[in-house]
């Protein structure tokens, strides 16, 4: 038997108890249908294959969970430190334990090719592991003496928060958001993608096995407009991490505007790599073809726009040509796939609809450009030459594995069109002049910059954008600066003057 044919198999199975028992949602402990009783359908961007009926919640459905949230909130912030590490130890071990499970049905339910997703389901053991080892420093503060008083800072956690995900590796994504609310003391109430809820509902079993209360952690799966949109408007929820569109985002602020949500919202991109005639080209070549056709390009810190030196650009342009007509298009569960299907019929009508406008913009396709087969998502890895920053295909977040190559005269040129865009995640700097490198990264917009490399998360580190690419930064400390309050007590340090009025 193949490797496909086993990975196929194996899913089989993992996707029998879905299929007959659908996805419920879990609130307050317990995993409930939506209480309207309505569902909804997810299936496989492979074959359009139906996967599993889904719990559709909305707004009773929030109210109930947010109010479990609220309720399960005291015990879970008082939990001992010590206590609240072990559970989340436990969680990763849980995911390490089903690893296999979640990247398989990860990949069923989002067309990720399989190779990128088994360790994305690791990375999501790697969150829970890191803010548990956090945990116990969540709290501490400083010291602040004034000549009268001694200032002593803490950090409380907000309450129970709402944790909004996307579909493009939900796994890996939602972890990322729900370790640091937990490891800080916070409750949650989860809101995935709906066009990939497989993998939320694995972690949450694995929460609850770990031995986290009832009421700490639920999920409401649903709609955006819908369960989402409630979510951001409940007042029990104290904050609300979002990852998805920028124009999402804009929607949530509004929303959560009468009860003054706290947001941390990670948008979108149009990400350069900017490659410098002086760089190590093969290397650049490598990094700059991995950041944008890994994960189907349906990903937040793809490199959408290449930014080439003009005397360069040929040579540059002409391997990539050739190595990107050599990515192997396939079946995600094949081990040797390099992209998968994309979501939905929808995103695929909005990616491939960019094979025209580049045309219509006077682009050249020089690769791809077109659909693989004729059953599911599937699209050839495409680039786009010949191009200028003012085109639509140099502006707009694409979300596939589309790439713009610009050419640029000198630095000066090539900060312009790097900035010259809304957004501002990330940009990718290749140059072996130092001076270059420390001058150019300075101007340039862009919360994360990676300098002769490719994308490599370091958890300590902060990650977000600037521009319209979002607002806050998760990892390390920065996540508890978002799930937590600062509080400052002051106490006397002796008998100072007390204005005395009326005396
Ligand atoms: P999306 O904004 O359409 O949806 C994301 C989530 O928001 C889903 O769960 C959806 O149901 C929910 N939602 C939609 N409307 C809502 C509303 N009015 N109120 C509350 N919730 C609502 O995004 P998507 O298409 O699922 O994901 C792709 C986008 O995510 C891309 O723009 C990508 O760049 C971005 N992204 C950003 C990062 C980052 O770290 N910056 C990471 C991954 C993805």
């Amino acid at each position: 038997m193949s490797d496909l044919q086993n990975n196929i198999q194996k899913l089989e199975g993992y996707l029998t108890r879905f299929r007959e028992s659908g996805i419920l949602n879990q609130i307050d402990g317990e995993a409930r249908p939506a209480l309207s009783g309505e569902t909804f359908e997810t299936r496989s961007p492979v074959d359009e294959s139906f996967i599993s009926k889904v719990a559709k919640g909305g707004a009773a459905d929030i109210d109930a969970a947010a109010r479990a949230a609220r309720a399960a909130f005291p015990a879970w912030r008082d939990l001992g430190a010590a206590e609240r590490k072990n559970i989340l130890h436990k969680i990763a071990d849980g995911i390490v334990a089903r690893a296999e499970e979640i990247a398989l049905c990860e990949c069923w339910d989002t067309g990720q090719a399989l190779r990128f997703m088994s360790k994305a389901a690791l990375r999501g053991a790697e969150n829970f592991r890191f803010f548990a080892d956090k945990a116990p420093s969540a709290r501490d503060g400083q010291a602040l003496p004034s000549p009268t008083l001694m200032n002593v800072t803490t950090r409380i956690p907000i309450g129970p928060v709402g944790v909004i995900t996307p579909w493009n590796t939900p796994f890996m994504l939602s972890t990322w958001k729900i370790a640091p609310a937990l490891a800080a003391g916070c409750t949650v109430v989860h809101k995935p993608a709906e066009f990939s809820p497989l993998t939320a509902r694995i972690l949450m079993e694995i929460a609850e096995e770990a031995g986290l209360a009832k009421g700490v952690w639920n999920l409401v799966n649903g709609f955006g407009e819908d369960a989402g949109k409630a979510l951001t408007e409940h007042p029990d929820i104290k904050a609300i991490a979002f990852v998805g569109e920028s124009r999402t985002g804009s929607m949530i602020m509004k929303q959560g505007a009468d009860t003054l949500k706290r947001v941390h919202f990670e948008l979108g991109g149009k990400n350069p790599v900017i490659v410098f005639d002086d760089a190590d080209l093969e290397r650049a070549l490598d990094a700059a073809i991995f950041m944008i056709y890994s994960l189907n390009g349906e990903r937040c810190t793809s490199s959408s726009r290449l930014l080439v030196q003009e005397t360069i650009a040929d040579e540059f342009e002409a391997k990539l040509v050739e190595r990107v007509n050599n990515i192997k298009v396939g079946h995600p569960l094949d081990p040797t796939t390099e992209i998968g299907p994309l979501i939905h019929q929808t995103h695929f009508d909005k990616v491939t609809s960019y094979f025209s406008i580049a045309r219509e913009n006077g682009a050249l396709v020089a690769a791809g450009g077109e659909r693989v087969g004729q059953e599911g998502y599937f699209v050839r890895p495409t680039l786009f030459t010949h191009a200028d920053n003012k085109m639509t295909i140099a502006q707009e977040e694409i979300f596939g594995p589309v790439l713009t190559s610009i050419r640029f005269k000198d630095e000066e040129e090539a900060l312009q069109i790097a900035n010259d865009v809304q957004y501002g995640l990330t940009g990718y700097v290749w140059t072996n002049d130092l001076t270059r490198a420390l001058q150019f990264t300075d101007s340039l917009e862009a919360g994360m910059i990676w300098v002769n490399s490719e994308n490599v998360r370091h958890l300590p580190t902060p990650f977000g954008g600037v521009k319209t690419s979002g607002i806050g930064r998760d990892g390390g400390d920065w996540s508890f600066e978002f799930y937590m309050e600062q509080k400052n007590v002051a106490f006397a340090t002796g008998h100072h003057k007390i204005p005395r009025l009326g005396a």
